[in-house]
């Protein structure tokens, strides 16, 4: 029986994860749960999955979390009570566990890397699905994870699908997964995206998109931010740095293809000019389930894939000027150090930004733009965990001054008034 951590035990990464633990109740256990603010779902998740430790990252709800737990029935009580945690450092207990085999990392954005880093300096293997703590700090996490011999399997649908497909070729190291060292006879990889909320939008009618339009997603059902950054395509441009990392390729041979019904997971060219795809409906539970049961595989009884069905798979390249977050992201990976941090700070401020509707789609391109440029300059080649998390709250602060001081384009807001 496997142990598993969730972080973000209550957003759309941990509840899928729950489920699948539901599914298998031979084949793993929950120990640590960490949430951010739904104390509600958390409660009902605590009661189900009886863990070892609990986490809230506002240590100031701890109490309404307690009070919530003694006030249920007796025949309602989990099996045990858990151990109760707040704060940074009690996502980092919760994340370093003891007798966890597995930490799946399902919270959003860099407030994600501390506790990634905990789980690895605790020698924890992890599912990683928080993508954001990679791309922030490649060059912090890749020597932490040769330190402590954890290894990084990717939960993403893509890198899931590169995984799997290198599995079946003779360089199916694990062992050098993640090291930075570029995987051999691994000659090109095709990340496959779906083109997103607005993959049927002309360019110029993105001027009107909506919070509401951003956030429906035509093939997955995600998280907000994520389903902004699919939409933008930066979701895109961010696995491409975490292709780089987690496989070592230059971004030169790491491509990007529309491919709209999200049915070819992505793509690995080798070296003999063989190209391996991995296949499924869109779905996430797979990706997630193959971290939890690899090396092995668990015989599940979900919807089975009928190409006949789909009728037609088809491909495009993705229009540049459509998509300008994408070319940013190449641009951030290839100038390397501290500038991808930058980048993603600057992103998760600007989909916040515009999810409360103060700026328009369009001006998240153009802070990331203005934000990375500014940082040119004090780029950090080689940076320390410090770097990255001082470039990040520059970066945030960076964005929230440059959308106080007025953007390009009216607020939607302001539009609609
Ligand atoms: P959600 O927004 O659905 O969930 C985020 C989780 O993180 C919630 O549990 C939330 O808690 C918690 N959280 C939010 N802020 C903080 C914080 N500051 N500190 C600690 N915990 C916090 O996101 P998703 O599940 O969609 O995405 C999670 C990660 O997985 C992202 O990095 C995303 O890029 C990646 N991913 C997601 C996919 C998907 O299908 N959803 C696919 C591939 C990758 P609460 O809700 O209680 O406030």
């Amino acid at each position: 029986m496997k142990a598993i951590s969730v972080l973000g035990s209550t957003g759309s990464i941990g509840t899928q994860t729950l489920e699948i633990v539901q599914d298998f109740p031979d084949q793993f256990r929950v120990v640590a749960l960490t949430a951010g603010r739904n104390l509600p779902l958390l409660v009902e998740q605590i009661q189900r999955h009886s863990p070892e430790v609990v986490a809230l990252a506002d240590d100031s709800l701890l109490k309404g979390l307690e009070e919530r737990l003694n006030s249920l029935p007796a025949d309602q009580q989990p099996q045990r009570q858990p151990e109760l945690v707040g704060g940074p450092g009690g996502l980092n207990v919760a994340a370093s566990w003891d007798t966890a085999d597995l930490v799946v990392t399902g919270i959003v954005g860099c407030a994600g890397l501390l506790p990634t880093l905990a789980a690895i300096r605790a020698g924890k293997d992890l599912a990683l699905a928080n993508k954001e703590t990679l791309i922030a700090a490649g060059p912090v996490v890749l020597p932490e994870l040769k330190k402590s011999g954890s290894r990084l399997l990717p939960a993403d649908s893509e890198h899931s699908a590169i995984f799997q497909c290198l599995q079946g070729t003779p360089w199916a190291d694990n062992a050098r997964l993640s090291t930075g060292v570029p995987t051999p006879g691994l000659r090109r990889i095709q990340l496959t995206a779906s083109g997103g909320a607005f993959r049927d939008w002309a360019a110029a009618d993105l001027e009107k998109a909506s919070v509401a339009d951003a956030t429906s997603h035509p093939n997955w059902s995600m998280g907000r931010k994520i389903t902004v950054d699919s939409a933008s395509l930066m979701n895109k441009g961010l696995e491409v740095i975490e292709a780089h990392y987690l496989f070592g390729l230059d971004y030169d041979h790491i491509e990007i293809v529309i491919h709209p019904q999200s049915i070819i997971h992505s793509m690995i060219e080798l070296a003999d000019s063989s190209v391996l795809a991995q296949l499924g409906w869109p779905d996430m539970k797979l990706p997630i389930l193959y971290c939890m049961s690899w090396p092995s595989r668990l015989e599940t009884p979900w919807r089975r894939l009928n190409l006949t069905e789909v009728g037609q798979l088809t491909f495009n390249e993705p229009d540049p000027a459509k998509y300008p977050c994408m070319q940013l992201a190449y641009a951030a990976g290839r100038a390397g150090g501290t500038m991808p941090a930058v980048l993603n700070a600057a992103n998760e401020e600007a989909v916040a930004q515009f999810l409360e509707e103060r700026i328009h789609f369009l001006d998240i391109p153009d802070l990331i733009e203005t934000v990375c440029e500014r940082h040119q300059s004090d780029r950090t080649d080689q940076p320390q965990l410090d770097d990255v998390l001082a470039v990040d709250q520059w970066a945030r602060i960076a964005v929230r001054e440059q959308v106080d001081r007025g953007t390009r384009r009216l607020p939607l807001t302001a539009m609609a008034a």
